[in-house]
């Protein structure tokens, strides 16, 4: 969903649904704040309005991928509908947690390879606990140790190559291995498992910052149709 402006105050939200393997935009929906009950109940009515009107249509949904908006996941799981997470939005989240850290210089040093690993995790495997056991290797990983306990994931996929620097490896039992583990918190591990593998969300991204060149009031509509007629 986008809004009129952030925060509370957004009087209009428009939210758009868009079938990601066409990249189509199969429905689009107005919601007032004021008929909802202020502006933080538009985005799941929204959603709602769209799936209502897909079912009305007979068309069936086999899955959503969305970001992880809190509303949304109890909204979806009510409505038995399987949800997958955007990765990027996941990651984000993510690296603000790890950004906490930047001061360490041993971790500086891993974040970029950190980054890449979450989406390496969440699109190289399709079960959640597969990522999930992919994802936490990496501990094991920044520690110089490249074959794993998890049968789910037995051993790193990179080439073995021994490196020139030892300092670049996290010790056991350091301060900076016990942030990397925090990180992994059930939380984090939780949402790792429903990370999406095949889609992500950045079309729509792609979409939003397109419409952003234009007032949410009137000229939406107009937008809509035009990408529309030129699918
Ligand atoms: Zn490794």
């Amino acid at each position: 969903m986008r809004a009129d402006s952030p925060g509370h105050s957004a009087k209009f939200g428009s939210y758009t649904l868009m079938q990601l393997g066409s990249n189509t935009i199969v429905d689009f929906q107005l919601v007032q704040s004021n008929e909802v009950g202020g502006s933080y109940h538009m985005e799941k009515e929204g959603l709602k309005r769209c799936l209502d009107h897909l079912e009305s249509k007979d068309l069936a949904v086999e899955y959503i991928v969305t970001d992880r908006h809190p509303q949304i996941q109890k909204f979806l799981r009510e409505r038995n509908m399987e949800q997958s997470y955007d990765v990027w939005h996941f990651e984000k989240g993510l690296s603000k947690k790890r950004s906490q850290n930047k001061d360490c210089k041993v971790l500086k040093r891993w974040l970029h390879s950190i980054k890449k690993h979450v989406y390496w995790s969440a699109t190289g495997t399709t079960s959640g606990p597969e990522k999930v056991a992919s994802w936490t290797s990496v501990v094991n990983h920044l520690q110089n140790i490249h074959v794993h306990d998890d049968p789910l994931f037995l051993k790193c996929s990179h080439p073995e190559r021994a490196s020139s620097d030892a300092n670049k490896w996290l010790k056991p039992g350091s301060i900076t291995l016990a942030k990397v583990e925090r990180i992994l918190n059930k939380r984090v591990l939780k949402d790792v498992q429903k990370l999406s593998h095949h889609y992500q969300t950045s079309s729509l991204e792609s979409f939003h910052n397109l419409i952003l060149h234009f007032p949410l009031h009137g000229n939406v509509v107009q937008v809509v149709s035009s990408s529309n007629a030129s699918q």
